[in-house]
């Protein structure tokens, strides 16, 4: 671990058992724990801290206060086969979501194609960690992701906050390298507002929206008055993130409440209320190029295809037209060689989290 120049460093295997030791004395089996860690600090490799260790005291909070379970297990809802309704039973998310994502592997694999609508549950971290695991088996995948209980981002036109950062993920498997499209349908999403307000990157400046309509890349617009360490209460700001792309961003965020919220039964983003927690909700859709018997074709034309799409000549002679997952594989080579960058204050929340539970560090901030 080397100090960088506003936070730390830390190798990807010391972090992830520090994460894993916490969950652990959060309430977590060994197993359940090792995944979140395992996830969280995945998404860090990946360049995603928005979605990475960030999270630790959240999660640790939430399990304290009942709002999230270890230990669970998906509820049948509905099985139709070719379909099926999971209920999550707010179980961690990365927890209840990986059976979901199984599942649908399964079937989809056995069958062709699976239809896998999760509701209830807990924070699924990043969405293309389940397209990932879907390219493991060779499947292609689409996911529409939403939090009920959780309200954000304005929609394009509007300054009041109507959606949440619903993200929206595909895997394609290819020889070679796979491509993951994964992203907030909000400008950024609501972690990179939490590690720009710890003193991360900064945000955008016309990522978020004041009340009366001027553009801001302040976080104080999201969580209003906040200590420097400490938690963020992202309904206690005046503003609003705002969905990405105008309006086909804001169109395409819709259809994520529509799908992953109104149609699995969890409900689309609005004010947490008598909900007291938030919960993801999750349409995925698993495909198997092998049963469509065009998969060898696929492979061929897919790989072909987005080697010409990358060989668009670069607007910017140093940046490369890139794939979707090209900037996450590249930035996990290097965070492996060189360790996760986490600011002072990201460090210090988990050191603190760790402290509070027992628990002892093995790296030092
Ligand atoms: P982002 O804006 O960094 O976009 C990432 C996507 O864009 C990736 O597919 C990446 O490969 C691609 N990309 C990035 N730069 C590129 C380039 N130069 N050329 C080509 N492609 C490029 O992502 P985000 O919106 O900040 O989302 C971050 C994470 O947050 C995602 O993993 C998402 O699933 C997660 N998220 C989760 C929730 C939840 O409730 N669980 C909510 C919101 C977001």
């Amino acid at each position: 671990m080397a100090e960088v120049l506003d936070g730390i460093r830390i190798g990807a295997d010391a972090l992830e058992s520090f994460v894993a030791r916490i969950m652990g004395a959060a309430g977590c089996a060994e197993a359940e724990a090792t995944r979140v860690a395992n996830h969280l600090v995945g998404a860090n490799l990946r360049g995603h801290d928005s979605h990475g260790v960030v999270r630790v005291p959240r999660y640790v909070e939430w399990l304290g206060k009942g709002f999230v379970r270890a230990g669970a297990t998906v509820e049948m809802v509905t099985d139709g086969g070719s379909f099926v309704l999971l209920d999550g039973g707010f179980g961690l998310g990365q927890t209840v979501a990986q059976q979901a994502a199984q599942l649908g592997i399964t079937r989809a694999t056995e069958n062709g194609s699976c239809i896998v609508a999760l509701r209830n549950a807990g924070h699924i971290g990043r969405a293309g960690d389940y397209a990932e695991m879907a390219i493991a088996a060779g499947l292609v995948s689409v996911h529409f992701v939403n939090v009920a209980g959780s309200v954000l981002v304005a929609p394009f036109g509007g300054v009041d906050r109507r959606f949440s950062t619903a993200p929206f993920s595909v895997g394609v498997p290819l020889p070679g390298e796979p491509l993951i499209l994964d992203f907030a349908t909000s400008s950024v999403a609501e972690g990179k507002v939490l590690v720009a307000s710890n003193g991360g990157k900064p945000l955008p400046p016309d990522a978020l929206i004041e009340p009366d309509g001027r553009l801001s890349g302040d976080p104080h617009t999201l969580y209003g008055e906040y200590p420097p360490v400490g938690p963020r209460d992202p309904s206690a700001g005046p503003g609003a993130i705002r969905a990405f792309g105008d309006h086909k961003g804001s169109g395409l965020a819709l259809m994520c409440e529509m799908l992953a919220g109104c149609l699995t039964g969890g409900g689309p983003a609005g004010p947490i209320g008598e909900r007291a927690r938030i919960a993801n909700g999750m349409l995925s859709i698993y495909l198997s190029p092998k049963h469509f018997g065009t998969e060898e074709e696929f492979h061929r034309s897919a790989r072909a295809y987005a080697d010409w799409v990358a060989s668009s000549r670069p607007a910017e002679p140093s940046e490369p037209v890139l794939l979707p997952g090209q900037p996450e594989t590249r930035t996990m080579q290097s965070r492996l060689r060189e360790g996760v960058p986490l600011p002072h204050a990201v460090w210090q929340s988990i050191a603190d989290t760790a402290a509070g539970l027992g628990v002892a560090s093995n790296v030092r901030g």
